[in-house]
C-alpha cells in the first residue's frame, strides 16, 4: 500500500479525467491520498473532491490552507474563510503553508505573517501542517522551532543532510517525491543518511513528474517509481519499505484522530 501525502487533484490539470487518474492510482496500490490546497478556491475544491469520490476505493483526505505564493492577494488577514472551512468540514491538515523566496521576496513579511497565522490555527484545531519551503530552509526551520507543539510533513524536501536531521528532530517527516529520480539530484544522500521512519511519499502532481515519465503530467500512480527508488537506496524490499512509509504517513497525519471526527 502506498500513501500519497501530497497531490493537487484539485488542480485544473485533472478536471477532465479525475476518474481515470484515481483508478490508475488504485491499480498501482495507492490506497490513501491527501489533496492539498493553495488558496480558498482550491481548499473548497479539495473538500468537494474528497466528498464526491468517497467511495472510489481510496481514502481521500482534504488539506486546506494558503500557500506562500498566494499571500500577495489575500485580504482576509484573519483567514476567516479558512477557519470556517475547518469548523464546517472534516479536515486532515492545514497546508500547504510556509515560505517561498524563489520567485519573489517582496512579500516576505506577509508570507511570515500568514505562516504564523496558520500555525496558530493548527494549534487551535489540533491539526498537523504541510510545509512548503523554497529557498527559505533556515528561516522555515527557525519558525517551526518556535512552535514545537505542532508537527507535520516538510513537503518536497531538498536541503542538506544536516538540516534534514534538524527538521526530523523537531518531529517532522520529510516528503520525498519525483526529485529523487532526477539524475542531478542530491536527495539520495538525504534518503541514504536518515532512518526510513523520517520519510513519507508524495508526488506534488501535476508537478515534478518522476523519471521515466519526465515531461508528462504527474499523477499519484507514479508513486511506484518513488518507492522503487527508495527501496534501492535503502536496500530494502519494496513491500517492506512501502509498509513503513505508509505507517509513517498515517502516524504524522494522525489518521486515527481524523477517522474519529464527525
Ligand atoms: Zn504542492
Amino acid at each position: 500500500m502506498i500513501f500519497e501525502t501530497h497531490c493537487h487533484l484539485n488542480d485544473d490539470a485533472f478536471k477532465d479525467d479525475l476518474d481515470e487518474v484515481l483508478l490508475r492510482a488504485k491499480n498501482n496500490n495507492v490506497t490513501s491520498m491527501c489533496i492539498i490546497a493553495w488558496d480558498k478556491e482550491s481548499s473548497i475544491n479539495a473538500i468537494n473532491i474528497c466528498k464526491k469520490y468517497q467511495d472510489c476505493g481510496i481514502n481521500l483526505y482534504p488539506v486546506v490552507g494558503l500557500h506562500p505564493e498566494n499571500v500577495k492577494d489575500e485580504e482576509d488577514l484573519e483567514l476567516n474563510w479558512l477557519e470556517d472551512l475547518i469548523n464546517n468540514n472534516k479536515i486532515c491538515a492545514i497546508g500547504e503553508i510556509g515560505l517561498d523566496l524563489y520567485w519573489d521576496k517582496t512579500y516576505l513579511d506577509k508570507q511570515i505573517y500568514f505562516f504564523n497565522k496558520q500555525i496558530q490555527l493548527a494549534k487551535k484545531y489540533d491539526l498537523p501542517i504541510i510545509i512548503h519551503s523554497r529557498e527559505a530552509t533556515q528561516l522555515t526551520y527557525d519558525i517551526l522551532k518556535e512552535h514545537q507543539d505542532v508537527k507535520g510533513i516538510y513537503h518536497c524536501y531538498s536541503g542538506s543532510v544536516e538540516m534534514a536531521k534538524l527538521i526530523t528532530n523537531l518531529g517532522y517527516k520529510l516528503g520525498i517525491g519525483g526529485v529523487l529520480t532526477f539524475k542531478n539530484s542530491h536527495l539520495y544522500e538525504v534518503v541514504d543518511a536518515l532512518d526510513i521512519t523520517s520519510f513519507v511519499t508524495e508526488t506534488d502532481c501535476p508537478y515534478l513528474t518522476p523519471a521515466p515519465n519526465r515531461g508528462k503530467r504527474n499523477e499519484p500512480a507514479y508513486l511506484v517509481y518513488i518507492v522503487e527508488k527508495m527501496a534501492e537506496i535503502k536496500k530494502m524490499q519494496i513491500d517492506e519499505i512501502s509498509d513503513i512509509l505508509y505507517q509513517n504517513a498515517k502516524e504524522i497525519l494522525r489518521i486515527r484522530d481524523y477517522e474519529e471526527k464527525n
